[in-house]
C-alpha cells in the first residue's frame, strides 16, 4: 500500500478478493431459496428460480418475502393434513 485509506470497507473487500467471500446462510426462504451474507464485507446473495446465486437486490428481497409467506402457509396446511390423516 502506497497511500493510506480511511475507508473501513477497504480491508474486508480486499480480503474477499484474495480469499473469496465467506457466505453464511442468514435466512431460509423456502426449501430451495436461501439468503446468504458474507461475514467479511456483508455482501448479500440469494438463490433465484434457476437455483443460481445472485446478488440480493431490494427487488429480490421483496420476492423472497412473498415466497416466504407462501411457503409458511403451505407448511401450515401440510401440517394440518398430516394431523388429519393420522387420525384416520
Ligand atoms: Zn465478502
Amino acid at each position: 500500500m502506497t497511500k493510506p485509506t480511511n475507508k473501513p470497507t477497504f480491508i474486508p473487500k480486499l480480503y474477499c478478493n484474495f480469499f473469496g467471500h465467506d457466505y453464511q446462510v442468514t435466512k431460509n426462504v423456502t426449501y430451495h431459496v436461501k439468503e446468504y451474507t458474507c461475514s467479511h464485507c456483508k455482501k448479500q446473495l440469494t438463490t433465484n428460480s434457476n437455483g443460481n446465486l445472485i446478488e440480493l437486490t431490494p427487488k429480490f428481497k421483496e420476492i423472497n418475502a412473498i415466497l416466504e409467506r407462501i411457503h409458511a402457509s403451505r407448511m401450515e396446511r401440510s401440517k394440518k393434513k398430516t394431523i388429519a390423516s393420522s387420525i384416520y
